[in-house]
């Protein structure tokens, strides 16, 4: 199937680079500049909608409703100069219409940014965002995690005073045996659904530890783990004793463990989430607050969790040569060391933005400039070759 791609932007440049970063890539580019013209071209055969969310003459989150009520169901990347919030706030508008949110550009951005978004046909399989329409059945999900099909990849996380990997984040993939590997995006809020997100969670608990402490002797050094756990999970009053249970068994001493949770979900059954935290911290778990600065209530969550660790969302880390989004790193630093908490930030990409994490103090740094998420074979040669000269 030929694709194209519908773009509304009253930006003629902005148009003119996506009309030609997608006809590189062979692929057809319609665009509108009024909302008349785009609502005109919609069709089933667009297979991306880029949509500018500021212009002068077209209200795009009105835009957006129409989409919802037609009950869009083409990917959507939401485009805007505007603040990080502001798009924040657009796309969590854009999900609880029912839209299919594939990302969002901050402009000015980057042609490999917007080209993530428009791979060529060949290539999308690959993508996660393609991956969510592979049609999954619900009985494969259970049936993959009873013939342990999910693996954990592994992202170093960076000390940034001194260089050294003081730990990784343990990410999940779906290793399918027909479609191949599946991002996390695709399946979490299924497995959530379904009442699986407890299995899962166990599962990625175990391996993690499991293949941390392997890698930890093999390679003679301390690494700490951390694991991302469902809210859903945080209603499970035997977390604590399973997971207790779990790091006996792989050695590992809890305080080495990083279990990282974010505000979605913490919002209901908050005082039974927080019975489930204060149990953790109590066997010596640590806590950390992932996705830092994209809820609503941060100042709530940072009195409340027992957290020992913020995470500053990616989408700060990006930003973070603009004023606000810097403005909001620095204050989170800030708090954090205040109220006694390590702070890291995800997403780093570039060493200009290391270079200002740096001088604000932040504690440890994750993300591409470092390297990719990698299977534990790959991240253990990383490991080998890797020499903290070179990230500083
Ligand atoms: P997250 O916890 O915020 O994980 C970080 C995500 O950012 C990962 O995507 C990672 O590959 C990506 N990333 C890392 N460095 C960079 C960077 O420099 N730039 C950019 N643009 N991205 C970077 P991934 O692996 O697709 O995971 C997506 C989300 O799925 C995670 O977001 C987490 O919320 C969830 N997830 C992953 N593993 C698990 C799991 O075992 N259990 C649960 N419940 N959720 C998980
Ligand atoms: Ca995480
Ligand atoms: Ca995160």
């Amino acid at each position: 199937m030929t694709q194209k791609i519908l773009i509304i932007d009253d930006d003629p440049d902005v148009a003119a680079l996506v009309a030609s970063a997608a006809h590189e890539k062979g692929i057809d580019c319609i665009v509108a500049a009024d909302a008349e013209t785009f609502l005109a071209q919609l069709s089933p055969e667009i297979s991306l909608i880029l949509l500018d969310l500021v212009m002068p003459n077209v209200d795009g989150v009105e835009l957006l409703r129409m989409l919802g009520q037609q009950t869009c169901t083409t990917p959507i990347v939401l485009m805007s100069g505007v603040g990080a919030r502001v798009l924040e706030t657009a796309v969590a508008l854009a999900k609880s219409l029912g839209l299919n949110v594939a990302g969002h550009l901050r402009k000015p951005f980057r042609i490999a940014e917007l080209e993530a978004f428009i791979q060529r046909p060949a290539e999308q399989k690959k993508t996660v965002r393609e991956s969510r329409k592979v049609v999954l059945h619900d009985d494969e999900l259970t049936r993959a995690l009873l013939r342990g099909e999910f693996v954990l990849h592994y992202q170093p996380q960076i000390e940034i005073a001194t260089g050294e990997v003081i730990g990784v984040e343990g990410l999940v993939r779906w290793d399918h045996p027909v479609h191949g590997l599946i991002y996390p995006d695709s399946f979490i809020t299924r497995c959530e659904g379904l009442d699986l997100i407890g299995k899962l969670g166990t599962l990625v608990a175990a391996r993690g530890m499991s293949e941390i402490a392997g890698l930890s002797a093999s390679h003679n050094r301390p690494l700490i783990l951390s694991i991302n756990v469902s809210a859903f999970t945080l209603r499970d009053l035997s977390l604590p004793d399973t997971m207790f249970t779990l790091a006996r068994k792989h050695n590992k001493n809890p305080a080495e463990v990083v279990l990282e949770i974010t505000e979605t979900g913490l919002v209901n059954d908050l005082s039974q989430a927080l019975d489930v935290l204060t149990r953790l911290r109590m066997k010596g778990f640590q806590i950390s607050i992932d996705d830092f600065g994209t809820g609503y209530a941060m100042m709530q969550q940072l009195r409340d969790i027992p957290a020992t660790e913020i995470k500053i969302d990616r989408s700060f880390v990006m930003n973070i040569e603009n004023q606000s989004d810097r403005v909001m790193v620095l204050k989170t630093i800030e708090i954090g060391h205040e109220l006694g908490l390590k702070v890291i930030a995800e997403g780093v990409e570039t060493s200009a933005q290391l270079d200002i994490l740096r001088t604000h103090g932040c504690d440890i740094a994750q993300g591409y400039l470092f390297s990719k998420p990698l299977p534990p074979k790959d991240f253990s040669a990383w490991l080998a070759k890797y020499s903290p000269l070179q990230a500083s």
